[in-house]
């Protein structure tokens, strides 16, 4: 089985042909990066018009590079939420009028779902079963995957997310957008223990985060060595900060894994290719006998070939979506 795959819900325009779910013949993405970058952050009415613009180009070079044309293709598989909705809309419109064109059947795909999904292109042993920590630039969540397209969230984030909470950190810092790369990298070169930052947790909650507070703990020590007249060491900030977030999503992700009988655990989303979270949860998961999976860091963030992955499984699994599919912003994960 041959999908078509396409994702616009932030700033990536991509489009990937996926075989059987696990096997990528094609991943093309044009990331808008350097138009944002300018605002610092996502635009998304820019974001749209430059959908619009790449989409074609975008999807001919998935089928070339995978030697496919779209008489091969089974399926178009499409993320319709959550993200932006104008940018969402793009690939939604796309998928249909191709699907219907060709006459051939149209699956509607939740992003998250696809971060998870990513995990199958490189772990062909990994089966649901298992626990899934989701860390990307909207979402931090805990995730049972029952099975294919089968989930039930077990705690998440009540304030700010894990990426977000890095790209701001970075913008307070200096360090541009986008920021979880930038930390990550400069990190490595300061003191995680040089400053204390808040591990927050949420009283009677045990699954969910708040990341709220540790990004005011950062902003708060600047302007407090800014009035004092002290020198603020980025790499020491950065590095206190990355650990403060680091210990907190892999004390969790953990006791959910064994609270809920689980034995691995896929890390997902585009802070999934961060380098102490990586080497953390490697630590842990060995001295806990866990089985730990993390996708490539292009199948960590945005990309069409995890929504490939994703759509095979409810193609397969007789979901098809119908002309009226819509981009949906909000749109929770579980849900259809
Ligand atoms: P969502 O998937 O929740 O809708 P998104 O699609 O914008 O949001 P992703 O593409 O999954 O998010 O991931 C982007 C986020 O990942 C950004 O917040 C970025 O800073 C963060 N990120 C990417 N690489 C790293 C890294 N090495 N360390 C920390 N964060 C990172
Ligand atoms: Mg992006
Ligand atoms: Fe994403």
């Amino acid at each position: 089985v041959l999908i078509l795959a396409i994702e616009s819900s932030c700033d990536e325009t991509a489009a990937a042909v996926v075989r059987n779910g696990r096997e990528v013949l094609s991943n093309v993405i044009s990331s808008q990066i350097d138009l944002h970058t300018l605002y610092g952050g996502v635009v998304p009415e820019i974001a749209s018009r430059k959908h619009i613009e790449r989409i074609n180009q975008v999807i001919q070079e998935a089928l070339k590079e995978s030697n496919t044309t779209f008489a091969d293709i089974d399926a178009i598989g499409v993320t319709y939420g959550p993200g932006l909705v104008g940018a969402l809309l793009v690939g939604v419109a796309e998928a249909k009028a191709l699907a219907f064109a060709l006459n051939k059947p149209l699956v509607g795909v939740h992003h998250i779902e696809g971060h998870i999904a990513a995990n199958f292109i490189e772990h062909k042993e990994l089966e649901p079963p298992f626990f899934s920590l989701v860390v990307s630039g909207g979402h931090t969540h805990l995730v049972k995957v029952k099975d294919y397209g089968s989930y039930e969230i077990i705690g998440k984030t009540r304030d700010d997310a894990a990426g977000e909470a890095f790209d701001k950190v970075a913008r307070a810092i200096g360090l541009g957008y986008p920021g979880g790369p930038k930390i990550d990298k400069v990190a490595k070169t300061g003191n995680p223990h040089a400053i204390q930052f808040p591990r927050a947790k949420v009283e009677n909650a045990p699954y969910d985060f708040s990341f709220s507070g540790v990004k005011s703990a950062v902003l708060n020590y600047i302007n407090q060595q800014q009035m004092k007249q002290e020198e603020i060491l980025v790499p020491d900030v950065a590095a206190s900060f990355q650990k403060a977030v680091v210990d907190v999503l892999v004390e969790h992700a953990l006791r959910g894994a064994k609270d809920f009988h689980m034995d691995s655990i896929a890390v997902a989303g585009g802070v999934a290719s961060n380098s102490l979270l990586r080497d953390e949860m490697k630590r842990a998961c060995e001295e806990a006998g866990m089985k730990l999976y993390y996708p490539s860091p292009v199948y960590c963030t945005d990309n069409a070939a995890m929504i490939g992955v994703a759509a095979y499984y409810e193609y397969i699994n007789g979901r098809r979506s119908g002309w009226d599919l819509n981009a949906v912003p909000n749109l929770r994960l579980g849900e259809r």
